[in-house]
């Protein structure tokens, strides 16, 4: 089967991200511009890619970890799927799928036996700008996270900082009630990042191209708000 992604990125230590083309969402503060818009080969980068040629190029170099990233992989169930099976099927890879969770159930179900863990993107905790500002479903989004909470599913929540929406401390309380409320521990801030210069290679203008980079202090300030809210597991990550 064949899927379209944008690009491939490999680490040191043996971990390796491919990012789906594609994605449900349009959150305006995006860093991948070629992700955003109907899954054609139309964004500078994408192409189009059997699965099994894919794990013959990833194993080309040595590959301990794998994410699949975007965009949105679960637009592209059947290949993600058929991708992660080829893949465990030659080598004990860890898997860990990044969505937004918002796509229906039986887009799910079927790789999660391949997933080592999932990351589910939470921006927003406000249901009525999430849906305005991005898109978003907030009732599949919640449907589906407390289906794979209820499943035991190992999950770590991951919340970007974006300015004006999720940088504040209402923000954090918000996210420490959901963590309590789906029984879930681990939780990663992702610090807002202008990627206006990304969007201009793609020939778009962010909205967000004049907000600056959220400091490392202000991220710090919320990640101890968060810790001192429960026993979470709290960390700060980076954007991919
Ligand atoms: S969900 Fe992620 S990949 Fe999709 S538009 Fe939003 S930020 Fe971009």
């Amino acid at each position: 089967m064949k899927g379209f992604i944008s690009k491939i990125e490999r680490f040191e230590d043996g971990a390796a991200s491919v990012f789906f083309k594609g994605c449900v969402h349009h959150c305006p503060w995006c860093c991948e511009a070629a992700c955003q818009g109907a899954a054609a080969a139309d964004r500078p980068g994408v192409r189009e890619v059997e699965a099994a040629d894919l794990v013959a190029e990833l194993l080309t170099q040595p590959l301990q970890q794998l994410t699949l990233s975007g965009g949105e992989p679960l637009m592209q169930c059947d290949f993600a799927t058929e991708l992660c099976s080829l893949l465990k099927q030659q080598q004990e890879v860890f898997i860990i799928l990044e969505t937004c969770g918002d796509v229906p159930p039986p887009q799910i179900i079927p790789i999660l036996p391949y997933i080592d863990l999932i990351r589910f993107d939470l921006p927003d905790s406000n249901d009525m700008t999430y849906a305005a500002n991005c898109g978003a479903d907030p009732e599949m989004i919640y449907g589906n996270l407390f289906n794979l909470s209820r499943l035991g599913f190992p999950i770590q929540l991951t919340v970007p900082l974006i300015p004006d929406i999720s940088n504040n401390k209402q923000h954090m309380t918000n996210i420490a009630q959901i963590l309590d409320e789906f029984g879930l521990h681990d939780v990663m801030l992702i610090p807002y990042v202008n990627c206006q210069e990304a969007w201009k290679a793609a020939d778009f203008i962010s909205p967000f191209h004049n907000i600056p980079d959220l400091s490392l202090d202000h991220a710090q300030n919320l990640w101890g708000f968060l810790a001192q809210q429960g026993m979470y597991s709290v960390s700060i990550g980076s954007i991919k």
